[in-house]
């Protein structure tokens, strides 16, 4: 396994996410050659738009030319997540009230596509076009939604609440460390983490007890729980921050149930040795109620 190629998917979609990034290309060359101001233009004015849907159009060309079939619809939800990562970067580092929706931009599109990656490297015989995470559930996409939706309507009522640059801050930490321990429970763990809970014992599955399950029983949920809330705090967005907060934690109480009463009927004893040990990692979830 150790030192084992990446699987061609996870090899086409870094190609396809770095086509999409190029949408960087345009602003980046006329910044040098022009006012800095245009760089948002390059989003917002009509001839901006035009020059953006071209390109976004020649790309996908190129992908239709390049791919077929399964490796098509792979190339092309990488290179979307792609091109709103570069979105994201040119509103961020453009003289503009929207420069916290540009940190949200990538942190959202970085979430979506690095899952699909790292899943492709740790465990490849799981990976599918679900393991972007695009349609989780309608309860995610709503969610989505909702606190755009939010975000422009506070924006156009109240636009001093969206211009609280400490809160974006923190919001922007508690993103970077909840991806960050997300995806270090993901490598951690390896070809036992998988993205639906897992019913059956697989004959290669082992119980994880190191790195940063050491400190936490569920750290990819820890770390997802926080990158959530951080999207919302990043926003300044009241209402969501308390809806995403509330959901995510009812929805991981739930999980963690499930997924415990497997983990002890897989690992008997030694899962409940662990559990006694290791706290869930979030607040108020203790897990299931071993007797
Ligand atoms: N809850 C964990 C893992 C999520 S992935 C976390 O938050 O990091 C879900 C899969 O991981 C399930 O199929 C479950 O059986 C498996 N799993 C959870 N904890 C595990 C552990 N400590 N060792 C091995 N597998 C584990």
């Amino acid at each position: 396994m150790a030192g084992s190629k990446l699987v061609l998917e996870g090899r086409v979609s870094i190609k396809a996410f770095l086509l999409g990034l190029s949408v960087l290309v345009i602003p980046l060359i006329r910044t040098c050659y022009g006012h800095v101001d245009w760089v948002f233009d390059y989003l917002t004015e009509t001839p901006g738009k035009i020059v953006i849907c071209i390109h976004i159009a020649v790309i996908n060309g190129l992908l239709l030319i390049t791919y077929r079939g399964p490796l098509y619809k792979v190339a092309v939800r990488a290179c979307f997540l792609g091109v709103i990562f570069g979105c994201g970067l040119i509103i961020s580092f453009s003289e503009t009230t929207w420069t916290h929706f540009g940190w949200y931009l990538c942190s959202l599109s970085f979430f979506h596509y690095s899952e699909y990656l790292v899943t492709a490297i740790i465990n490849p015989r799981s990976l599918s076009l679900d393991s972007f995470l695009l349609n989780h559930s309608v309860e995610y996409t709503l969610a989505a939604v909702s606190s755009w939706v939010e975000f422009t309507v506070e924006k156009l009522t109240f636009p001093e609440l969206k211009q609280l640059n400490w809160l974006s801050v923190v919001g922007l930490l508690l993103v970077l460390c909840g991806e960050a321990l997300r995806k270090a429970a993901m490598l951690t763990a390896g070809s036992n983490f998988n993205h639906i809970v897992q019913n059956e014992k697989a004959q290669s599955h082992v119980l994880v007890t190191s790195g940063v399950y050491a400190y936490f029983r569920h750290p990819s949920y820890v770390g997802w729980f926080y990158w959530s809330a951080g999207t919302q705090v990043m926003l300044c967005n009241p209402v969501c921050i308390l809806g995403y907060t509330i959901a995510s934690w009812r929805f991981f109480r739930e999980r963690i149930e499930e997924e415990e009463l497997s983990l002890i009927h897989f690992f008997t004893e030694d899962y409940v040795e662990y559990k006694k040990r290791v706290p869930t990692g979030l607040p108020f979830i203790s897990g299931i109620r071993a007797n």
